[in-house]
């Protein structure tokens, strides 16, 4: 029986959720293109949480006690186990969430990359080893390690309902937690489905990735559960609560929130390179996709010309549910009428508005938005200064490319960004001083699919990082080690030592440190 079988009924949907637990409370997740009921989920209450939590303490033990090999090769046996099934998890993907299969494709393809990367770096980048001393120390070896956390919550969105919470799921497992994931209540059966995986994939470590679903009482009672570490990824007032929920118990957050990114065209770009990656940038996923591009500042050099080619684009989106469409309905209904304001208040300020040649009146329900580029719009208009998170984009002249790298970073997020300039050392330089955690020149969304580059915001995007080596450390503690190799006649450390012993190393720090000025 296929794991989407399995999540027909409430039993059955918990299967890899806490299913020991009585829950009376239920709720179900529905299709966004349709209304139709995808599955039906306890909502797991603050005992049931702890419950969870309890389970997986023992749990991350004896998951870290396996070592990097031991974890590296049950990592490989659940990336195989998700390779195999990936049309099926696509499948739930598009019911869930709305977007096109060939979309879910990509967004677990980047998963399973993810995953094999965490379990083949983890000893390299987290295993002991040894570092210089030094010289006050140079009769004692010393060494670094980093030491898993125990249990890792991790709280979810439904936008990228597999990639998102894999980033912090996959690099937390490698490092050696055990992870209680709540994902998102509108994706709660691809949440399921993913530890059901596991513990069909890695039967002898079944606890080490458990599930609980629910709302946001769920994820706050997660916050509370004394975990060793809690990775939220979601919006930036949810992100606020979360971290105020664990500064109660003094848990560690890593905070992976929205963003407002920027793309960059400057006079030399490859206009229709910049035009094809703003589009998709901005417009796949529905727009639904926290590093999107949703506004683009291009200079006069270029402008007429990458606004004509972003028209002529557009003409070729089209929403809908079926195969041949280019992206699917909002996932969450009153996500639609944040973008509806945003436009209206941009059109109210003097802001053109471009759409594509999709009829909305053959758009299957409202959930579907037509794509929409707003011209110059006023730089204090919400569709500039807040998130939008729909398939929009607000295109700017600007004089410069300085220009536009001022206004790209007057925003108080700072997630990623673009730059399309021909110039190498141009694109390089822009790019260093976005403000932002990631950039990629000549394209977009680029940093994402590279497992060893670290993926997190500054400001309002949050801090933290997730993905690389800085993503396996992020679920760590350092722990620093030293051994005395050979004693020493003198011992600096010691009531017993004479008072000529700090004297002469006065006189030796005053010869090596005291000659700079
Ligand atoms: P959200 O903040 O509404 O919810 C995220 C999660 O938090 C959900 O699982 C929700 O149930 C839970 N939650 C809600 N209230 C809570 C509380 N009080 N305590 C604990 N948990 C609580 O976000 P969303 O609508 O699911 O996702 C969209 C947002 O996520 C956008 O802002 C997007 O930019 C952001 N996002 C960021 C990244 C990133 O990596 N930086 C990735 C994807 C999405």
């Amino acid at each position: 029986m296929s794991l989407v079988d399995q999540l027909d009924t409430v039993t059955d949907a918990s299967a890899g959720t806490v299913d020991r637990h009585a829950t009376t409370q239920t709720f179900s997740s529905t299709n966004p293109a349709s209304d139709a009921v995808v599955g039906v989920f306890p909502v797991h209450d603050a005992d049931a949480v702890q419950e969870t939590v309890e389970r997986a303490r023992p749990a991350a033990e004896q998951w870290a006690a396996l070592g990097f090999d031991g974890r590296r090769e049950r990592l490989a046996a659940y990336r195989g186990y998700l390779a195999r099934r990936m049309n099926e998890l696509a499948e739930l993907v598009h019911r869930e969430n709305g977007k096109p299969h060939g979309d879910a494709i990509l967004e677990i393809t980047l998963a399973i990359d993810h995953l094999a990367w965490a379990g083949a770096h983890a000893r390299k980048t987290l295993g002991q080893r040894r570092v210089r001393a030094g010289m006050l120390a140079a009769n004692h070896a010393a060494y670094l390690e980093y030491q898993p956390l125990g249990v890792v919550g991790v709280i979810g969105p439904w936008n990228y309902p597999v990639f998102t919470p894999m980033g912090s799921i996959a690099y937390a497992l490698a490092a050696g937690n055990a992870v209680v994931f709540k994902p998102s209540e509108y994706t709660p059966a691809v949440g399921a489905w993913l530890a059901a995986a596991w513990r069909a994939a890695v039967p002898d470590a079944a606890d080490a990735f458990q599930v609980v679903t629910g709302f946001g009482e769920t994820g706050a009672a997660l916050c509370r559960a004394r975990v060793g570490k809690l990775a939220f990824t979601g919006s930036a007032p949810t992100g606020k609560k979360v971290m105020a929920a664990c500064a109660e118990t003094l848990t560690p957050v890593l905070m992976e929130l929205g963003g407002k990114d920027a793309m960059i065209v400057d006079d030399d770009a490859d206009v229709v390179a910049a035009a094809d990656a703003a589009v998709w940038g901005s417009m796949s996923n529905a727009g639904q996709t926290c590093i999107g591009i949703e506004r683009v500042y291009a200079t006069s050099a270029v402008y007429d010309r990458f606004v004509a080619e972003v028209t002529a684009q557009l003409r070729t989106l089209r929403p809908g549910s079926d195969d041949e469409a280019t992206y699917g309905p909002m996932t969450m209904a009153s996500q639609g009428g944040i973008v509806r304001r945003h436009v209206e208040d941009a059109t109210g300020a003097g802001g053109r508005v471009v759409r594509g040649d999709a009829d909305p009146s053959l758009f299957p329900n409202e959930n579907y938005l037509a794509p929409t580029v707003l011209l110059d719009v006023p730089e204090s208009s919400s569709a500039i200064r807040e998130e939008t998170f729909g398939p929009t984009l607000t295109i700017t002249k600007v004089r410069d490319a300085e220009e536009a790298l001022a206004l790209t970073n007057a925003t108080s997020y700072g997630l990623a960004g673009s730059v399309f300039a021909k110039s190498k050392a141009r694109g390089m330089d822009l790019a260093r001083r976005m403000r932002s955690g990631m950039t990629s020149v000549n394209s977009v969304l680029t940093f994402a699919s590279i497992p060893a580059l670290p993926f997190g915001g500054v400001g309002d995007s949050g801090f933290g990082r997730i993905h690389g080596e800085d993503g396996l450390k992020e679920f760590t503690r350092a722990k620093a080690i030293t051994r005395q190799r050979v004693a020493l006649p003198v011992n600096l450390m010691s009531f017993g030592r004479p008072a000529s012993a700090t004297d002469a190393l006065a006189r030796v720090m005053g010869m090596i440190h005291g000659r700079h000025r």
